[in-house]
């Protein structure tokens, strides 16, 4: 058995309903378990400012799967909400679903960079991350509340609980 951290962001078509059905189908998963959820929370865009505000929360998920099947049912949920790919990097976007973690793996594949590569650099993850897993340790041993305490927090604001 796995244990996961993933990243759910919104600025499209209502984004505090598609985060709470992202969360109703990650919850649904085959041979998979949520195990934690985060609060909701307001953030602002990164890259392009001229879009809507963000909604983010982070869950841990443990499951059977690998590494790249988890992306699979991940791009599979975020397809089905209907993301549409664009080339334009960090564009508004219906549902997004990041692998932050998996277990204490370092992946470096064409598909899948894990611990992702914002991680240590995005508010609007560090937060609620530290909010579910405090005493958390990434692979190279930097604690998740000591990156959370100390990141600029751009707005970042707690809207609601999920669960
Ligand atoms: P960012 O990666 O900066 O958060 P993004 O989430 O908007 O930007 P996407 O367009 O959603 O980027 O994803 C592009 C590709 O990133 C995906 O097709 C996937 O193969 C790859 N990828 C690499 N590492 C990860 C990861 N840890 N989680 C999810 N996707 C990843
Ligand atoms: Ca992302
Ligand atoms: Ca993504």
């Amino acid at each position: 058995m796995s244990l996961a951290y993933i990243g759910l962001g919104s600025n499209l078509s209502d984004p505090h309903a598609q985060i709470i059905s992202a969360l109703t189908q990650l919850e649904q998963l085959t041979n998979c378990s949520v195990t934690q959820v985060s609060s909701l929370y307001f953030s602002r865009p990164m890259g392009p400012q001229n879009q809507p505000d963000y909604m983010n929360a982070v869950v841990a998920l443990e499951t059977i799967l690998s590494p790249i099947e988890l992306l699979d049912q991940l791009q599979s949920i975020e397809n089905d909400a209907g993301r549409v790919r664009k080339d334009n990097r960090w564009g508004a976007r219906i549902l997004d679903l990041d692998i932050l973690l998996f277990n204490e793996m370092v992946i470096n594949s064409e598909r899948l960079v894990v611990p992702h590569y914002g991680l240590k650099l995005r508010e609007f993850v560090l937060l609620p991350l530290a909010e579910i897993a405090p005493s958390l340790l990434l692979p190279d041993g930097t604690s998740v509340l000591q990156l959370a305490n100390q990141i600029e927090k751009n707005g970042l604001k707690i809207h609601s609980k999920l669960r």
